[in-house]
């Protein structure tokens, strides 16, 4: 049936430079299956590189076809190496900023920018070649581990293929893998746990090497040694690049430079942890339910709506 062409579109993805997640009910990623749906800009001539700078002005959004406006205005910006967080409630449009950024859609007012430069004016090509996004639900196509982490660079050689493994704590697995680096991995072959996929992500991430990453709740669903290997993993890929990280769980945007909490279509309000603590709002209130709820051992995550 239909998964026959999921790795086909896997694969075009990955030559559209893509690695693109769409968020799933289930709150999974998997690879956009939809073109997207605007039409791609001429290429810009550039006369350098864009800068690896991210922003939002204004921006209203609704999915084609639908009633419901996601981004009411929605501004803010991110500065070259800058780590953003982005906590809201669930389906209060994280990973529809992601989509806009990397342009499937345009919005309906207000401007996407990245380096300096309209997103309109820009190739798909030229956009996705800035941006690697790591999500929770990596896609393994049945082939060695080698050629899955050099999905992130094709043309990579077995020694890069190796450095980025190591930068991503997964050398010391797969090197106790009976046939190393050349096992099959997959759905017949070598069965990798989660942590281990995310390790794989990241190994593709660094062959990338954009200078815009998107984390897309990378640490959900492993346990703790595992979370305390890949968040190591994670600081060197987030390394000097600009990172927006999606969480549903806010212990991973503590880090982070800047915390967005979106409500309503908008930024309520924005800061680093300590300073958004201090403010005793949105974010610290979301704060003080998710200790109660982990406290109390449920399952972590943001409530349904903040209001
Ligand atoms: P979560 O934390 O649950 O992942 P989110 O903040 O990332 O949520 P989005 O995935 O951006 O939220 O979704 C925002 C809203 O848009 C949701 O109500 C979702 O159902 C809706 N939505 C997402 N994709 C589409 C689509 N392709 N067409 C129509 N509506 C969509």
């Amino acid at each position: 049936g239909v998964e026959i062409f999921r790795p086909m579109r896997e694969l075009r993805s990955v030559l559209h430079q893509g690695m693109v997640g769409l968020s799933a009910a289930q709150g999974i990623y998997q690879v956009l299956d939809d073109q997207p749906e605007v039409a791609d800009a001429p290429a810009a001539s550039l006369a350098r590189p864009l800068a690896p700078t991210i922003a939002f002005d204004g921006v209203r959004f609704r999915y084609p076809g639908t009633r419901r406006t996601i981004h009411e205005a929605l501004s803010f910006e991110a500065k070259a190496g800058e780590r953003i967080g982005l906590v809201g409630p669930s389906g209060g449009g994280k990973s529809s900023i992601v989509r806009l950024l990397l342009r499937f859609y345009d919005p309906e007012a207000g401007t996407i920018r990245l380096g300096g430069h309209d997103l309109r004016g820009l190739s798909f090509d030229q956009i996705r070649s800035m941006i690697s996004v790591v999500n929770q639900d990596t896609f393994l196509f049945h082939g060695t581990v080698e050629d899955n982490i050099r999905m992130g660079r094709l043309e990579a050689t077995e020694a890069e293929v190796e450095a980025a493994a190591r930068a991503a704590n997964i050398h010391g697995f797969i090197q106790s893998l009976p046939q190393g680096y050349r096992s099959v991995v997959g759905e017949k072959g070598v069965k990798l746990s989660g942590g281990q996929r995310q390790r794989v992500a990241i190994a593709r991430a660094l062959l990338r090497d954009t200078p815009i990453l998107v984390l897309d709740e990378a640490l959900s669903a492993v346990d703790a040694e595992n979370e305390a290997v890949i968040q190591e993993a994670l600081d060197r890929l987030m390394q000097g690049r600009t990172t927006l990280v999606l969480a549903h769980r806010l212990s991973s945007v503590i880090g982070c430079d800047r915390i967005l909490v979106l409500d309503g279509g908008r930024v309520v309000e924005s800061g680093p942890h300590a300073a958004l603590m201090q403010q005793g709002g949105v974010y610290a209130g979301l704060m003080a339910e998710q200790a109660r709820e982990s406290a109390a051992g449920t399952i972590i995550d943001l409530p349904v709506a903040v209001r």
